[in-house]
């Protein structure tokens, strides 16, 4: 662990935002999600998370408000925290490598909730091992591509308005080899198909068939576009942490209720010493995933060079600990968990995904294990940890953080920072370039 720690703690305003989103997303965000069809997008209950101002707050939040909004939407309507997230997977590329054609064109309605977003990076044949995509963007014409291929697993797919899309540009150049294009779903040649799920993601299939994009569709720049990708998911991985976070607590508020009121053996549940002890079980691991997430949205703020490690720790541990949490709720309620509709029922459903998307708990070891044997060898110089390791050793430079992603900092030590880090980047780029 670098000596440099960053030190954390949710102020009580934070706090009582967080009590806020939880009662509005009971309240208002829960009855919509009611209503809407499993694994399809539910349009009425992303217009409601605009109006209610929370996903304009995804352009202007650090990690750290990413993370409580995501946790405090999960404790109590898991379908509005996803709809959101997905509103930032698929639109934070714009708004941070975006033109500002593309800027204008999207964000305020990605804010509103008129436009829906999606993050398509996974294919059939590339899941884990993303470096290894296959989409081709064949050139036509000086100024433009024909992409061809398939994208699988791609939540909000068919029904999102755009799509953050990567495809290889550069044939057998990996990860160096990929651009991020801003597509719209009217593009010709595009369709797709939705999957039925264990959950109730919505998701499904896109079929990319000599779809025209021009210079005005890249998003950063040509063959950077795995940049674009990894440094949004250095964002996003805490945040799923959040996610799971969220769903450990519901599960373990509704097990102190049950246990505390379950008559049994003369007296309630919680008096058996096997259960107050798994409960106990229960909040000290949440408590501690709750922790780590946190530590690793800070660290992302402050653009620690730390961050890879931090994240792939914190969404492991996280996504992990709410498996085991939401398994244990079941057990100790019994058969009326399973039932269908109920709270644990549906996050016993909820809580596996997690473990797979955005890297899957395998995929944070490699990276955790690998930064810290590349740290310990000093093989990176000081500082120059901050690329995504991915799982078959190709090291790959993070893209500096959002603007907003330090929204709580003052403008200049933000900007010092952004330097700093964009220019950590690059020296490691051009050491490994040096190198091959
Ligand atoms: C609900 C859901 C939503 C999703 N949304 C999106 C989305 O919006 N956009 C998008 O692009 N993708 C999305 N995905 C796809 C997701 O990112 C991939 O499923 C994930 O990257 C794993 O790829 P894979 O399923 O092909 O599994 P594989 O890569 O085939 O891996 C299968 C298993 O092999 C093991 N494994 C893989 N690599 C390693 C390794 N390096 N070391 C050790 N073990 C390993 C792990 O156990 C892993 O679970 C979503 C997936 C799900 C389930």
């Amino acid at each position: 662990m670098s000596a440099a720690m960053p030190a954390f703690s949710i102020d009580p305003a934070r706090t009582a935002w967080c009590a806020e989103l939880r009662a509005l997303a009971a309240d208002r965000l829960r009855p919509l999600a009611e209503k809407g069809e499993p694994g399809r997008v539910n349009r009425p209950l992303v217009a409601e998370l605009g109006r209610l101002g929370l996903l304009s707050r995804l352009f202007t939040s650090g990690a750290v408000d990413l993370c409580l909004m995501r946790e405090s939407l999960a404790y109590a309507c898991t379908e509005a925290e996803t709809a959101l997230a997905l509103q930032g997977l698929g639109a934070r590329p714009v708004h941070a490598h975006g033109t500002p054609a593309q800027r204008r064109r999207w964000l305020p309605d990605v804010a509103e909730g008129s436009a829906v977003a999606a993050f398509a990076l996974s294919e059939p044949g590339a899941g884990s091992d993303a470096a290894a995509l296959s989409l081709a963007a064949e050139r036509d014409g000086t100024d433009g591509w024909r992409l061809t291929g398939e994208k699988r697993w791609i939540s909000n797919a068919p029904e999102a308005d755009f799509y953050t899309v990567f495809a290889r540009t550069t044939p057998g150049a990996g990860a160096r080899g990929v651009t991020a294009f801003l597509l719209p779903a009217d593009r010709p040649g595009l369709t797709g198909s939705a999957l039925d799920m264990l959950s109730p993601h919505p998701i499904g299939a896109l079929r990319l068939d000599a779809v025209p994009v021009t210079a005005d569709d890249v998003l950063g720049e040509p063959d950077r576009g795995f940049r674009v990708a990894m440094g949004t998911l250095d964002l996003f991985r805490p945040s799923v942490g959040a996610f799971a976070v969220g769903m450990a607590q519901a599960a373990l508020d509704a097990t102190l209720a049950h246990t505390a009121s379950r008559d049994a053996f003369g007296g309630k549940l919680r008096d058996l010493q096997t259960v107050s002890h798994q409960v106990a079980e229960m909040a000290l691991r949440t408590e501690a995933a709750r922790l780590m997430v946190h530590a690793a949205a800070t660290a992302y703020d402050a653009a620690a060079p730390d961050v890879p490690r931090r994240a792939a720790m914190a969404k492991l541990l996280a996504t992990e600990t709410a498996q085991y949490v939401v398994d244990a709720a079941v057990q100790l309620h019994g058969a009326c968990a399973l039932r269908r509709g109920h709270l644990l029922e549906h996050l016993y459903r909820e809580v596996r995904a997690p473990r797979i998307y955005e890297g899957a708990s395998e995929v944070q070891r490699g990276i955790i294990a690998r930064e810290l044997y590349a740290e310990h060898a000093g093989r990176a110089e000081p500082g120059a940890g901050v690329g995504h390791t991915e799982p078959a050793g190709r090291h790959v430079p993070a893209a500096p953080p959002d603007r907003s992603a330090q929204a709580d900092r003052s403008a200049q030590a933000v900007q010092t920072a952004q330097a700093e880090r964009a220019e950590r980047a690059e020296r490691a780029e051009r050491a490994e370039r040096e190198a091959r």
